[in-house]
């Protein structure tokens, strides 16, 4: 069998998985975003040292680059002081410059172990081609440099195109920036994250309850449990839960009128009545119960039609229905005949049977232009001791049948002791 799935995980795993989707995506971007605007920003601050590293020097040192072994002058000076304009700017803003002349470094911020100045070191192979020989500027925030990943720029330096100024800085120090800002952005993603799948929690949950309770609530209906109430929350819902709930109480309304009533006289039908005198018989209440039956109604049939018949039976049921308001309840038994059921002792019952009976004399009936009046014959039993529900209805019964013996249109209550209506 397959294993049935909970609302609740597939409600949670619609709402959070597509959160957590929006949630890298949204990192990440804003990771690629951050980086990519700090790569651009590191090109122009890389690109400006570059270029004022250069113009310094060519304003410090006029003059035509000439090279005497390992030495390189300029206009006739030679070049080493001008290592304090790297340093200046290596100490301002922690940059790394090499100066390179004729494929080699001439001037650098980077020292040996012994403290000194770093040079002789060969130009890389795409730095001599993009700038030492095409005279182009070059950027990149990848360069491999010693093994190690940097951000560099490099511009050409000196008139005869062979040499060039190359600023670069630890790629790690772009990246690390990069973190820092999408680490907050991504702290801030997952706090909403997180409130949002709390917000998805409770509202799941909440909804799985409710379903739960319209569940339980058709449950009991299809057992036929009439004392389960459909809860409160469900029917003040105003969407379509609430739609739900309160069709399923519509439901089970009609579908208790169509099992427990009557439809002609919308009284409760045999089983129904049944069923509940045998809960009221269990209570420590007064129950009397009377069987009446419409005297010679086969007549009414027989003269005026099997409608009008069925128009006595609604109109009786009604007097019925109002006579006992809530002193008790009434059932169609059968046919002509009605089981009254009062939460009465016998003798309050027998004085409302006489008015009822009384109502139902004085009731002139009209059909097709014709006016009869009809009676009833009742037989009256109060719940006893010892007495089981079909015991107390037989002898309700019996009586009934004495006073239709005995010239119907009557009331008998006590067999002993006839009475006369
Ligand atoms: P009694 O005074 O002895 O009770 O005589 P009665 O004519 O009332 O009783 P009987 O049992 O001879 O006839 C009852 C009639 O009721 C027979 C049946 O056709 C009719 N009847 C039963 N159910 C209905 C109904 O739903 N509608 C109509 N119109 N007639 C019904
Ligand atoms: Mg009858
Ligand atoms: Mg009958």
């Amino acid at each position: 069998m397959k294993k049935s799935k909970s609302i609740l995980s597939s409600l949670l795993l619609m709402m959070i998985v597509p959160l957590v989707a929006v949630g890298v995506f949204l990192s990440v971007s804003a990771w690629r975003a951050v980086y990519n605007t700090a790569k651009h920003d590191t090109k122009d601050t890389l690109s400006l040292a570059a270029h004022s590293v250069t113009d310094e020097i060519n304003l410090m040192y006029p003059g035509q680059i000439t090279q005497e072994g390992s030495h390189v002058k300029k206009g006739g000076k030679d070049l080493e002081e001008a290592v304090e304009i790297l340093n200046a700017f290596h100490k301002n803003n922690q940059l790394d410059i090499i100066v390179y002349y004729n494929g080699g470094s001439i001037l650098s911020t980077e020292k040996d172990s012994d403290s000194e100045m770093v040079i002789g070191k060969p130009v890389s192979e795409t730095i001599k081609y993009y700038v030492c020989d095409s005279g182009l500027e070059y950027y990149s925030d990848r360069f491999k440099q010693d093994g190690e990943t940097v951000s560099v720029y490099a511009v050409p330096w000196g008139s005869d195109q062979k040499g060039c100024v190359l600023v670069m800085q630890p790629v790690s120090k772009l990246t690390n920036y990069a973190n820092t800002i999408a680490l907050q952005i991504v702290l801030t993603v997952l706090v909403t994250i997180l409130i949002a799948a709390a917000v998805c929690v409770i509202y799941a949950n909440n909804l799985v309850k409710v379903i739960q309770k319209i569940k339980d609530y058709i449950g009991s209906m299809a057992d036929r449990d009439a004392s389960v109430k459909m809860d409160e929350q469900v029917l003040k819902r105003r969407d379509e839960i609430g739609d739900i709930g309160r069709s399923a109480v519509t439901v089970n309304g009609d579908l208790g009128k169509l099992i427990n009533c009557d439809p002609l006289t919308e009284l409760f039908n045999r089983r129904a009545g049944r069923a509940r005198l045998a809960r009221l018989m269990d209570s420590q209440e007064d129950v009397t119960i009377v069987m009446g039956d419409i005297d010679y109604f086969k007549q009414i049939n027989d003269t005026y039609g099997h409608e009008c018949g069925d128009m006595v039976l609604k109109k009786v049921a009604e007097l019925i229905r109002n006579q006992m308001e809530s002193r008790g309840f009434a059932a169609r038994w059968g046919g002509e005949e009605f089981l009254l059921v009062y939460k009465k002792n016998r003798e309050i019952t027998t004085d409302k049977v006489h008015l009822l009976l009384e109502e139902i004399r004085s009731t002139s009936f009209e059909y097709d232009g014709e006016r009869f009046h009809i009676t009833m014959t009742f037989g009256i039993q109060e719940c006893a001791e010892g007495l089981d529900m079909d015991g107390t209805i037989r002898l309700a019964d019996e009586k009934l049948y004495y006073g239709k013996e005995t010239g119907r249109n009557r009331i008998i209550a006590d067999l002993l002791q006839q009475e006369k209506s």
